[in-house]
């Protein structure tokens, strides 16, 4: 049974080449490369594998600015059938509640699918809201954290996902929303065809006007999340060498933890 997968990627900042200033609290952008956010490679490997299994059709969608353009390039070139751009100078400053919200728009103006698939969390804003998010702005049910998907008899998966203490098993029918986890898979590289491909097909760009977005709900007009401060986490606590025999080093270590209310 072939399946309408949408799996959507995030770029992010390249974070080997991402440096934070100190002083004015914001990332320096000179010169850093931007990649496909890491999960979200699993979260496409996660539908190619499907789409080899079974067929289908696959579609990654990305907000971002123009040059997300090339993680959706890269998508296409590992085996992505549709690249969709969500392109718009009305969509900066979106938090999560207006990323869900235009995702939501795009995905309905894609039409009917069975599977939406989303990385775990982004590696900038790191929050693992917009799987979530998403999925009840679509009105669909959402399995967060999944470390095997596997299809079973009668058009069901089961998806095994991990939790704080082991993992859930979950039968699930489509449509559905899973948010995956690095160890599902490993990711296939891009093909040579695949490249040229995507470079012959392109990718499909819409602005707000194609999504027909409500502009109170796009952007800074739509973001309830404000940022007050961002800083670098420093350790300025300094370091104590405890002494005596072990047994003193012990007591000595439970009273200071005592003291500190730790305990
Ligand atoms: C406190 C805070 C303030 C922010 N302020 C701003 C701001 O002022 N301006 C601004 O531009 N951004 C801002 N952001 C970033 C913006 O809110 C997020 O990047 C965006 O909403 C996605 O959230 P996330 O990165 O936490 O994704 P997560 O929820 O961690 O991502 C989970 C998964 O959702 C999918 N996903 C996430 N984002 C996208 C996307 N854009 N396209 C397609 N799929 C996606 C991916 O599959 C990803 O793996 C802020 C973030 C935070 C936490």
């Amino acid at each position: 049974m072939p399946f309408n997968i949408i799996v959507c990627i995030k770029q992010v900042p390249d974070v080997k080449t991402v440096r934070f200033d100190p002083k004015t609290g914001t990332l320096i952008r000179d010169g850093v490369g931007a990649v496909i956010n890491p999960v979200d490679l699993n979260a496409l490997e996660a539908g190619l594998g499907l789409k080899d299994a079974v067929g289908g059709e696959i579609t990654a969608v990305s907000m971002g600015p123009p040059q997300a353009k090339e993680a959706l390039m890269e998508a296409m070139a590992m085996g992505v059938d549709k690249g969709v751009l969500l392109s718009d100078r009305a969509f900066a400053g979106s938090d999560t509640l207006a990323t869900t919200y235009i995702l939501a728009k795009a995905i309905e103006r894609l039409g009917a699918f069975d599977i939406v698939l989303c990385g775990k969390q982004s590696l900038d804003g790191d929050t693992a809201q917009v799987g979530p998010g998403l999925a009840a702005r679509l009105g669909i049910p959402s399995v967060a954290y999944v470390e095997e998907m596997r299809l079973v008899e009668g058009g069901m998966f089961r998806l095994r996902r991990e939790t704080d203490l082991g993992c859930d098993i979950v039968e699930i029918e489509p449509p559905f929303l899973a948010t995956v986890l690095p160890s599902i898979n490993k990711p296939r590289l891009p093909s040579l065809k695949g490249k040229i491909r995507a470079k012959k097909t392109g990718v499909i760009v819409w602005d707000a006007d194609d999504i027909q977005v409500d502009p109170e709900k796009i952007g800074l007009n739509g973001s309830p999340t404000r940022v007050l401060s961002t800083y670098v986490k420093g350790f300025d606590a300094k370091g104590e060498m405890l002494s005596g025999t072990a047994e003193e080093q012990a007591d000595a270590l439970v009273k200071r933890l005592k003291d500190a209310n730790l305990l």
